[in-house]
């Protein structure tokens, strides 16, 4: 284990001051932060512009360090899993799901999850800790490094990313703000601010807090239309109601340059929040606030207490508020066979009987690849 300085940690603006502290000239930063980003380097040695001196100086005091690959499986819908492992031993997970131009990679935030949503499988492990930057940023340069970046295919494989998979962002703030810095910047990733989504619960100061740095697009995980529901199902909830939560949502979109409109996902579950009277409830909660719903079929998971809701019930939610003039979308689930869908990301490549009994039962539908 390294105690350098991970590259991989720094915006381009942090970049440029560590330049300076290291003597070295400012627009050298630039420079070094499109190889990491845009060439998707791991090596200081393939910095062609780069001076001999330099390079071994960074060599010194730097790695670039991302996170390594335990598992890699691809769903037979094209969809790509992979299980990392952290530089401390902690497990996360990352998901590419194509669909036709646009590749949509699905990060983590957190290892586990304190929010304890009681139809989430990350939830069952609980919290363990915050991501840094550099892993947060780590898995999008992984998955640019295994699908091909723009810089060195030509083809720019990872072209939305949405912080919806173990963690809730916004109890991360500053390295998911900086990963978001890393991911926007045209030297870095390059990504217009409406194809990256922070996916909140409803934090309520985080969001607050990032009205001032508005500049990436907005999920709102409601889940139900009035405050006894959504108390047990996002049990934040209790603490940011949502009298609280919607008008802090209003104003992000009222400051925000990414997106005017935010997308409102919503998990259908069995008899619990999915009748026509839950969603008339919803469509006149949500009468003035400028959105598009995502109805999430729900993904159960071991011991879960919740069945999905039947696709007559979806229809019949989603027509209801079609009708009252909403766009509404059915989010189609994906890579379902590899346990990549939503709210099916745990740590759990560290339980090996449960791994290994998993592979068993898919083989033939799925691909799992040894990388080296
Ligand atoms: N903490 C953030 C982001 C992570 S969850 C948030 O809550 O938004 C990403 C999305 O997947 C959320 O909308 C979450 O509610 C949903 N989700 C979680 N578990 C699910 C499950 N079992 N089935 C379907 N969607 C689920």
């Amino acid at each position: 284990m390294s105690d350098k300085l991970n590259l991989l940690d720094l915006t381009r603006e942090e970049m440029v001051e560590f330049f300076k502290e290291i003597n070295e000239k400012p627009f050298r930063a630039p420079q070094v932060f499109k190889w990491l980003h845009q060439f998707v380097a791991d090596d200081f040695e393939q910095m062609s512009n780069i001076s001999k001196d330099l390079k071994a100086k960074l060599k010194e005091i730097c790695v670039i360090e991302g996170p390594e690959i335990i598992e890699e499986q691809e769903s037979k819908d094209g969809t790509v899993k992979w299980a990392l492992r952290t530089k401390d031993g902690q497990a996360i997970e990352t998901v590419f799901i194509p669909d036709g131009e646009r590749g949509t990679l699905c990060i983590s935030s957190q290892v586990g999850c304190a929010l304890d949503c009681s139809f989430c499988s990350t939830a069952q492990q609980g919290f363990n800790r915050n991501l840094t930057t550099a892993e947060i940023v780590g898995q999008v340069w992984l998955a640019a490094r295994r699908l091909g970046a723009l810089r060195t295919t030509g083809k720019r494989r990872v072209s939305n990313v949405v912080f919806m998979g173990m963690g809730e962002p916004l109890q991360n703030y500053t390295p998911v703000v900086n990963a978001c810095d890393i991911l926007l910047d045209d030297f870095g990733y390059g990504l217009s601010k409406r194809r990256v989504t922070i996916s909140t619960s409803g934090v309520v100061p985080g969001l607050n807090k990032l009205i001032q740095n508005a500049d990436v697009a907005l999920a709102l995980s409601l889940h139900a239309p009035n405050n006894e529901l959504r108390d047990q199902l996002v049990p934040i909830n209790k603490k940011y109601p949502i009298e609280v939560l919607l008008p802090s949502v209003q104003q992000y979109l009222n400051d925000s340059n990414a997106s005017k409109k935010v997308t409102i996902e919503y998990v259908m579950l069995k008899g619990t929040n999915d009748t026509a009277a839950n969603a008339r409830e919803l469509a006149e909660l949500l009468k003035d606030l400028p959105c598009k719903i995502n109805l999430i079929p729900f993904n159960p998971f071991p011991k879960t207490r919740y069945e999905t809701s039947t696709q007559k019930d979806i229809d019949r939610f989603g027509e209801i508020l079609i009708k009252k003039g909403f766009i509404v979308v059915t989010r189609r689930t994906r890579g379902d066979d590899i346990d990549a869908a939503c709210g099916q990301l745990v740590g759990e490549v560290l339980d090996r009987t449960r791994r290994q009994e998993r592979l068993k039962r898919k083989a033939g539908d799925i691909e799992v690849r040894t990388v080296s």
